[in-house]
């Protein structure tokens, strides 16, 4: 049987340093090999000329070039922001959007193909987890993304498909190989990790004592409330989560960031707001108002421009740090995993059957 091939583009500069001498190569040939894969981002081995041909005819062989296939791109005519669908090697879809802002270019990148979190009112939910992304898909997307514009990227968020502390190691080899001194090297602060709070899997990204962001997805102030947003409350009750980002608070030194989308009757009162700054009150924190994206599929709508602004200055009034999250590409395929379920949709309807609603909506 033939070996399992080696994903070349998901090994470390040390991993890469140990395949060239069980090749019988020179050492400083992973240095090259490292440049060609997150500095170039070289989507083929013809490329990588100043390696010997022996050498490339070997990796040819023995390992696998993770390149992802730019399937669509759409282009938003408001802000400039683009939303690419890519293939994976095995041919599944997955979604990453550039955003660009005054500090510079960010990449959402999707850490799953699918999700099994089950949110209710997210798109990406809908079809269930197909699998999780490897480092290599997951830093394609970046690399894609920059090769296509030509453009600087200084920012990455990993919030679009997926949980990604449901996909650990392969996301914390992600943020390795993308925040090396000799790859792209992209600061640690500057990179977001989106969870909808995953418990155990925050306290040990918490003992890994990054500097990355940490976004934690709350969108209910009581625990009976978002239980009917988010099953994996059911798992981790909302005493539990909010020791844990007080736990990566003092492990990290990192302010942590809750989203909260805002969904008109739901959790947009002014109640809402005195239970939500109650619950962060005395924490070093910062709060994203997302108005909820409309999914077809979903009876969830956005609260008027008033009641957002009111839901803002009552957390305000009580200390809390809030902003208004931005919305960006309006025109052009909204939330997270729409445009993957439409192209989805056009191929397969039976694919986006929905098996994770529990009557609401
Ligand atoms: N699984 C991770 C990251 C992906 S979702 C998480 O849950 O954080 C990224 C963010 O978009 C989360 O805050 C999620 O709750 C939010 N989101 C998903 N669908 C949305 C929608 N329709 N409207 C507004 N926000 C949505």
């Amino acid at each position: 049987m033939e070996q399992e091939r080696i994903e070349i583009r998901s090994l470390t500069l040390e991993e890469l340093t140990a395949l060239m001498e069980e090749l019988g190569e020179k050492r400083f040939r992973a240095k090259q090999l490292y440049q060609w894969l997150h500095v170039h981002r070289a989507a083929s081995y013809e490329e990588m000329t100043n390696l010997p041909k022996s050498l490339l005819a070997k990796l040819a062989e023995r390992t696998s070039l993770t390149v992802l296939r730019q399937e669509t791109v759409q282009v938003s005519g408001l802000d400039g922001t683009r939303k690419y669908l890519f293939a994976l090697p095995d041919g599944n879809l997955i979604e990453s959007v550039l955003m660009r802002y005054q500090h510079g270019n960010s990449v959402c990148i999707s850490s799953q193909a699918g999700c099994r979190m089950g949110c209710r009112f997210c798109a990406s939910a809908i079809g269930g987890l197909v699998r999780g992304l490897t480092a290599a898909e997951m830093a394609e997307q970046v690399y894609r993304i920059g090769r296509d514009t030509g453009e600087r990227i200084s920012h990455v968020v990993v919030m679009g498909t997926g949980e990604p502390l449901d996909n650990y190691d392969n996301l914390l080899r992600f943020l390795a190989l993308l925040t090396d001194e000799n790859g792209l090297h992209i600061s640690q602060r500057n990179i977001t990790v989106s969870t909808c709070g995953i418990v155990p899997r925050i306290r040990q990204l918490a003992d890994e004592r990054l500097s990355i962001t940490l976004a934690i997805s709350l969108h209910a102030a009581t625990q009976e409330k978002r239980r009917e947003l988010m099953p994996v409350a059911d798992r981790y009750g909302l005493p539990e989560l909010m020791e844990a980002c007080r736990y990566y608070f003092d492990r990290t030194g990192r302010r942590v960031t809750f989203e909260y989308s805002l969904v008109a009757g739901v959790n947009d009162s002014d109640e809402d707001a005195k239970e939500l700054a109650g619950l962060l009150s005395g924490m070093n924190c910062h709060v994203n108002l997302i108005p909820v994206n409309p999914v077809k599929e979903r009876a969830y709508r956005q609260p008027d421009r008033g009641r957002i602004l009111d839901f803002k200055n009552k957390l305000e009034k009580y200390g809390i740090n809030v902003t208004i999250r931005r919305e960006m590409g309006r025109d052009i395929d909204g939330a997270c995993g729409q445009l993957r379920k439409r192209y989805l949709g056009s191929v397969d309807p039976g694919l986006h059957e929905d098996k994770t609603d529990g009557g609401l909506g």
